[in-house]
């Protein structure tokens, strides 16, 4: 009892002399436990109405039109969402997180997801959490999956289960960032596989795919082949960020 309040004494006497910032924008915090400000929460950019009702491309004239892309080639999840537009704060978030290892930033992000998923799925909530898995090559260069960091916290907040072994990547890619969709589809093509064949724990399960950011939706879409191949009966592919591919 002593101990804590001694300890709330030390935590008020450090923010006195070294007040908490917003990670974004060096703004004084109200909180002392928040990351980041009210202020930059706000300037999240939303994708808003109308989005393609399969991928959440903003390349749509009207709510529930399928953009061209989907048109053409139907991808393999199901629906794909995001909680912000790539830009502004959204991009500085995922840039500090994933670039400069600021990997406490992750239940943030998880929350500020969570409230998206409210917003755009309605309570449709899935049945188990599975985020993208990079190559074992690639994790061990990076030290960290940040899909799993993002996957963790999120499973939390749905209280449901994340499963991180139900698919692997199979097969080294490229980085995805300067290239053209139909590149990235082959780039991406059989990257995946579900790692034991059918899987009792997705069988006609609902499977949230998380990921950090997503361009085209073509790493998305070879991941969640294989999860229908393990048997998943539906995939949401969600992810913090949208990047625009225009
Ligand atoms: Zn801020
Ligand atoms: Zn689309």
């Amino acid at each position: 009892m002593v101990l804590a309040s001694v300890g709330t004494f030390v935590k008020d006497v450090l923010h006195f002399f070294f007040p908490p910032i917003c990670t974004l924008c060096s703004g004084r915090l109200v909180e002392s436990d928040q990351v980041i400000c009210d202020r930059c929460r706000q300037e999240l950019s939303h994708l808003m109405e109308p989005i393609c009702r399969r991928c959440g491309s903003p390349s749509v004239t009207r709510a529930s039109d399928t953009c061209p892309l989907c048109r053409k080639v139907k991808p393999a999840f199901d629906c794909a969402r995001a909680a912000a537009r790539y830009c502004g704060p959204a991009e500085q978030l995922v840039h500090e997180f994933k670039y400069n290892e600021r990997l406490e930033l992750a239940p943030v992000m998880a929350q500020i997801m969570y409230g998206a998923w409210q917003r755009l799925l309605a309570f449709d909530l899935p049945d188990v959490v599975i985020p993208v898995p990079l190559h074992p090559v690639r994790q061990r260069e990076r030290g960290f999956n940040q899909a799993e960091l993002l996957a963790a916290p999120l499973a939390a907040l749905f209280q449901k289960p994340v499963i991180s072994d139900a698919v692997v990547r199979v097969r080294p890619t490229l980085t995805q960032t300067h290239l053209g969709l139909r590149a990235r589809m082959e780039n991406v093509e059989g990257a995946f596989a579900a790692a034991i064949g059918s899987d009792a724990r997705l069988r006609d399960k609902c499977a949230a795919l998380i990921d950090d950011v997503c361009t085209t939706g073509a790493t998305g879409s070879a991941c969640a082949a294989a999860l229908k191949k393990a048997g998943a009966g539906r995939v949401i592919l969600f992810t913090f960020a949208r990047a625009s591919t225009e």
